[in-house]
Parts: structure tokens; sequence; C-alpha cells
């Protein structure tokens, strides 16, 4: 990246060294942005792994932070089979409309994931974390805030420009402090969770999803390999489900060896989840931004709940390190509730669908649930009915108020199960190879858009007035590329479907800000302003 200024006033302080406590951390320390990471835990638990689904956009803000060992000692999977019993019902693998290196999915165990991220916390001179701080309250004034907390040696006051709240789903106190709500509920069927190591080759390299097996019979299991031969195993299980009964009285090896038959196995971590879905009301409250667990909880079918906070933890970074360097103003920050709010929204839909389908409501619709999954061996109508999860994707911004819409490229709406959208203004552009002087041939266009904001341009256009356009309208760092030039084997430019006379305009986070097919000063300048939160209100 090329040199950011060192923002020399208050850190931002970011509460919660979870995953997305630390990406935020490590993504604000990108932009220059000193951090105080601070973790109520005496110390990181290295054992324990809820997410282990990670998807290709998130391995790719993970590798901009000097965290892309998360991609490369994960598990690669590219296809998900659902079975009603033993027969498959289906099987589909991902789309992308770019060509990006990055697989569509790993699997590797938050452990990992949080080890790596700390590694590269640890190498950062901007980042300061400590553990055993428990932030118990934040007072704001027009300047900054207040961060008080406790630590083994007593009570600790700390200033700070912004604070980033990523401090998981149990952190009630510090929302209700902020009179944030966290409407939603739980669901009533229990989920046991066991990662075992087994040699079970049958199973390497895809994600199977079991209905009503003959080993878990009216409910279902879920299968992910992941790195080391280990199995992430999920059941199913009934709300008065005891896992120190069935591991006292051998019931567990039992279950487990349904699966595993007579093969040798070890259990690495075992748990028994209940859901929730839940969703703050605000994910701004002035100076404090809610992100990730903290600000929205969804069952994991799908894959969307950490895949959802770092997208948190980049919206919130590049707008804040924007905000603190001058470069936008502070109503830029309104945007990242209307943004990301709107991605939780998404998220509780998609998730809420198929829990409804997994964790029926009463036996009318348990029984209307057996007759549609025998309907669907046979019957792709009814197959098409099935919902075992639809994985997480980036949300679309369309409705954004920094997207300047387009007219002649309307938003589709949701595109079919493991597609991506049309790129239109709003959606996050495919990653692609692209050629720089200067740069490695490896360079990727997701690269070069996290140092500002990109201009893309097509044949026709006058870049000299465009440069001098966005120049004025703005003193962020503005970068102006050819497409032609850029994207010589033309990947990029078929996934956009740019033509002629085009000026796009990119975000930092890769997300299409405007495609402007009159190019002009006018409208260049309204476009980079907009897409700043110029002229929103405030809050
Ligand atoms: C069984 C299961 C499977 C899952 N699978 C997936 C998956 O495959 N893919 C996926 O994307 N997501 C998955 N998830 C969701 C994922 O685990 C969470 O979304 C993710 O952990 C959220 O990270 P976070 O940093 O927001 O919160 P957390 O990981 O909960 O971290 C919050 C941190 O804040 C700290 N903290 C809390 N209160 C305070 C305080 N007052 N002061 C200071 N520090 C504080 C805590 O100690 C903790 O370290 C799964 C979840 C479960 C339960």
């Amino acid at each position: 990246m090329p040199s950011v200024p060192l923002w020399a006033g208050d850190p931002v302080v970011v509460v919660g060294s979870g995953p997305v406590g630390q990406t935020a951390a490590l993504l604000l320390a990108r932009w220059g942005v000193p951090v105080l990471l601070l973790d109520a835990r005496a110390q990181r638990e290295t054992v324990g792994s809820r997410a282990i689904c990670q998807q290709r956009d998130v391995l790719d803000v993970w590798s901009a932070i000097g965290a892309g060992a998360i991609a490369a000692d994960g598990l690669t999977w590219t296809t998900a089979r659902t079975f009603y019993g033993e027969q498959e019902l289906s099987a589909w693998s991902f789309i992308d409309r770019g060509r990006s290196p990055l697989p569509p999915f790993v699997n590797i165990s938050q452990a990992h994931t949080e080890r790596v991220l700390d590694e590269c916390i640890a190498a950062h001179p901007l980042i300061e974390q400590r553990w055993a701080h428990e932030v118990i309250g934040l007072a704001q004034d027009a300047a900054g805030v207040e961060v008080r907390g406790v630590t083994a040696d007593g009570g600790l006051t700390l200033r700070a420009s912004y604070v980033v709240l990523a401090a998981g789903g149990r952190a009630e106190a510090l929302r209700t402090g902020l009179g944030v709500r966290f409407d939603g509920h739980s669901f009533d069927d229990l989920f046991l969770i066991c990662d075992i190591r087994a040699r079970l080759p049958e199973l390497d390299g895809e994600r199977r999803f079991y209905f009503d097996p003959p080993w878990n019979l009216d409910r279902q299991v879920l299968i992910h390999p992941c790195p080391d031969s280990v199995f992430r195993i999920d059941w199913q299980v009934p709300p008065d489900f005891d896992l120190d009964t069935e591991e006292r009285n051998g019931a567990l090896d039992e279950r487990i060896r349904r699966i595993v038959g007579a093969r040798d196995y070890d259990v690495v971590w075992r748990s028994v989840y209940r859901f929730s879905s839940r969703c703050v009301d605000r994910m701004r409250v002035g100076r404090v931004l809610l992100a990730g667990d903290c600000a929205h909880l969804v069952a994991p079918f799908g894959a969307r709940g950490l895949n959802s906070g770092v997208p948190d933890a980049e919206n919130a970074a590049w707008k804040l390190a924007f905000v603190l360097h001058g470069w936008a103003p502070q109503t830029l920050l309104d945007s990242y509730h209307d943004e990301r709010h709107l991605a939780a929204a998404e998220n509780l839909a998609v998730t809420g669908a198929t829990m409804a389908f997994l964790v029926p409501a009463d036996a009318a619709q348990w029984q209307a649930r057996r007759e549609l999954l025998a309907a669907a061996v046979h019957d792709p109508a009814a197959r098409a009915q099935i919902d075992s999860g639809r994985f997480a994707e980036p949300f679309w911004y369309v409705d954004s108020p920094l997207t300047t819409p387009d007219p002649t490229r309307p938003f589709p709406g949701r595109p079919a199960k493991g597609d991506m959208p049309a790129v239109v203004p709003g959606v996050l552009l495919p990653d692609a190879p692209v050629q720089v002087t200067g740069r490695p041939e490896t360079t990727r266009i997701r690269e070069l858009l996290r140092d500002g904001l990109t201009l893309l341009t097509t044949e026709g256009v006058d870049r000299i007035e465009v440069a001098a356009a966005a120049a004025r309208a703005t003193a962020a760092p503005v970068q102006m590329f050819g497409l032609d030039r850029l994207d010589v084997d033309g990947v990029l430019a078929a996934a956009m479907d740019a033509r002629p006379n085009e000026v796009w305009l990119i975000r930092p986070d890769g997300h299409v800000a405007a495609v402007l097919t009159d190019p002009n000063p006018v409208t260049v300048t309204a476009a980079v302003q907009r897409a700043l939160g110029a002229g929103l209100s405030g809050l």
C-alpha cells in the first residue's frame, strides 16, 4: 500500500478481540490509525472452533491485512451436497464471475483464524492489544469517547476518538448502556457439534447435509471436512438433549460410530448450541460503531456469522479512517448503519428461512417437511424448496446513500444460490488478475482498490478531465486506471459488462459506487462526493 498519513489524535478503541475486532484493528492500522484492542478475557483460548467456513471475499480482506495464511491453511471445498436419508437430492458449486485465485470457501477452525490474526496484530506497530481489560462503560462527548474498564489492577479510563464495539453477542450491558435494542428470538432445538479427527476419505473435499438420515431420524446432520483430517459434525438434537449423559452412557460414541464405523477417531472439540436470530436497531451510536456478533446473531447454517462480521469491520475501518484523515465528512459514518444494517437484515431473512425449514414450528410443519423431502427425491419442483442453507455472500449496497444508481443497470435482485449478482452500482467488483507497471504479475484488482477511491475508465473517456474533477472533489487518495491497460485478458471488463465512454467509481472496499455513462466534471464530482457521504444528514 502507498504510504498513508498517521492519525495523531486519540486512538480508535476496539472492544473485543474476537475475529471481528481483530480484523477491524488490522484494517484501521493499515489506514494509519493507531488502535487499542481491549478484551475482557485473560488470554486467547486456543481450543474451540465456532466459525469454520470462510468465504472468498472475507479471505480477501484477511489477505489485505497480512493474514493470507488463513486461506492457505484452510481446506478448500467447492461442492455442497444435500441428502434425504441416504439418497442424494442435489449438488451445487459456486460461480465466480471474475477469476479470483482465492477459493470460494475454505474450512478452518476459528481458533486457527484468530491465531493467524494475532500474529499479524503482534507484528503491527500501530496496534496495542491488552487482555484482561473488560470495558464496562462508554461515555461520549463531541470530541471523543471515554472508555471505562476494569483490569486486575482496578479501574481504568481511556480516551478514544471512536470505538468499534465488537464485544460479541453477550455484550448486553454495553448495548443497553448505549440505548440499543437487540431484538430477536432463540430456536428451540439444540445442535450438538463435534470436531473429530479421523480418516474418512469418502467425506473429503465437500460439504454434506443429511436430512433425516437413518442415524439421526427426523433431524439433520451436517458434515464439513477441515484441515488435518478433522471433520465438523453437527447434529440437530431435541430440546432435552444432554451431552454429559450421552458421554457417560456411551451414546455419543455410538452416534459418532454411525458415521465413522469401526475406524479410530478422537474428539477434538465438542459443544451444544442453541442458536439465536437477533439484530440491534442501530449499528452506530454517535462515535461508537457496533460490529459482528455484538450487532447481529444468526444461526450458522449458511456460515453468515463471521462472514458478515468481517465486512462490518471493513466498512467501519475505511469510513473511520477517511473521516479521521479529513478525507470525508463525519456524515460518511451514517452510512455504516445504512449499509451494514441492511446486510444484517438480509442475513437474518436468509438464515431465518433456513431455520424455519430445519426446525419446523409444530407437528403439522414437521409432517409437511417430511412429505416435501420424500417428494424431492423424484420431483425437481419439490427439490427446489429444500433449504439446507444459502452460503454467505457479500451484500449489495444498491440502496445505499453512497451509491449512484445507473438506470441502465438495475439490480436484478438476490441471485441464484452459489451465483454472484450482476455487477451494478452497489455490488462488490469481482476479483481478477491485472497488470500494473511496477506491481507483481500476480496483482489482483482487489489489491489495488484498497488504497483509496478508484476510477476505472473505458475507451473514449477524457481521462485528464475526469482526474481533475475527482481531485477537486476530494482530498482522499484517488487513483485512475484505463480498464483496457489493466485488464489485458478482458476478464474484468466482461464481468463488469463495461462499455465505451464509461467511468466506474469503486470504493476502497471494492463495492461499485457509480457507473457513469455520461462522464463529465459534474457527474464525476457528484459521484465522488456522494460515495464519501456528502449530503447525508448526520446523526
Ligand atoms: C457453532 C457455531 C458455528 C459457526 N460457524 C460459522 C461459520 O462456519 N462461518 C461463519 O462465518 N461464522 C460462523 N459462526 C459465527 C462466528 O463464530 C461468529 O460470528 C464470530 O465469532 C463473531 O466474532 P466476533 O468477533 O463478533 O465476536 P466473538 O468471537 O464473540 O468475540 C467477542 C470478543 O469480545 C470480548 N468481550 C466481550 N465483552 C467484552 C467487554 N465488555 N470488554 C472487552 N472485551 C469483551 C470477548 O471476550 C470476545 O473475545 C459460528 C458460530 C457458532 C456458534
